[in-house]
């Protein structure tokens, strides 16, 4: 058992464990490695960055290339798991630092897919090594391939406003990108990010019986349940926190050298990320962003 696995592990099996227990424990982030999830569902990634892919018998559907030497990493680690080509490629959301390096796939022929609200972003910041969508979608919309159905859900305005969420129908698991990194803070500080919308989000997922888990964009290989009642709990005691002080007139220094969450103190990340993570909260009632 690989110490990250470890993590994971106890994680979902100890539902008394608290939060920061679960994330304390060391894990080896470095290595890229390759996590089936259920039956023709793939992980592959490390702490720095994660994504999906499914296999079926008439090709793979890709998500997130992540940057060209990630991407081609990502390709092998395919290969290693089937023949198939890689027929589609759903890009999470805009953001850099997810959506780059999708050329390797879109030269094996393979259709590229986002939100429509995307391509303003793209438009507005393009980036030399992202490939265009050649497809977007409006709603959700199923993805059909080799007798699988791939579920990609729009739950509207959170992280950005064109972040696609990923079901492979029958398996238990959400692919969320950047809404939740498992029993980490990972917050920081976004102009795009919409608190209350983000949570409100978090919350449509936890009415939700379909899933146990959910995958990340950063991180381990998967949470449970609890990592998204804990991203949203997180994002609602900070707006309950800085809402009152803004309109006290308290600045946003005041605010992070008052601080403290007793909840998520041991969690990872909190120390370097609680601060930033004030303030962007701060921005939202101070500029409406
Ligand atoms: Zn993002």
């Amino acid at each position: 058992m690989t110490l990250f696995r470890a993590v994971v592990v106890a994680a979902l099996v100890c539902p008394g464990l608290a939060w920061g227990q679960a994330s304390t424990i060391p894990f080896d982030y470095r290595e890229r490695v390759t996590t089936e999830l259920a039956p023709g569902l793939y992980t592959y990634g490390n702490f720095g960055r994660r994504s999906i892919f499914v296999v079926t018998s008439e090709g793979v559907i890709a998500t997130d290339p992540v940057d060209p030497k990630f991407a081609a990493d990502y390709r092998a680690a395919i290969r290693k798991v089937t023949d198939q080509p890689v027929k589609y490629l759903v890009y999470s959301h805009q953001h850099w630092d997810h959506a780059r390096g999708g050329k390797i796939f879109k030269d094996e022929g393979a259709t590229v897919i986002s939100h429509e609200n995307c391509l303003v972003h793209f438009a507005n910041t393009p980036h030399p090594d992202i490939v265009r969508p050649d497809r977007t979608i409006r709603a959700n919309e199923d993805l059909k391939l080799g007798g699988n159905t791939f579920k990609l859900m729009y739950f509207g305005r959170n992280h950005g406003d064109c972040m696609l969420v990923m079901q492979l129908e029958g398996a238990d698991v959400l692919y969320v990108n950047d809404l939740v990194t498992p029993y980490s803070i990972g917050l920081g500080f976004m102009p795009d990010y919409d608190p209350k919308e983000w949570a409100r989000t978090l919350r449509e997922f936890e009415a939700r019986p379909d899933w146990q888990r959910v995958v990340g964009g950063h991180g381990i290989p998967f949470g449970g349940r609890d990592a998204v009642t804990q991203r949203r709990k997180f994002l609602e005691q900070l707006m309950a926190y800085v809402e009152p002080l803004y309109a006290q007139g308290k600045t946003v220094d005041e605010m992070i050298a008052a601080a403290d969450f007793p909840e998520f103190r041991d969690v990872r990340g909190y120390k370097e990320q609680v601060g930033r993570a004030i303030e962007r909260i701060y921005h939202y009632y101070e500029m409406g962003w």
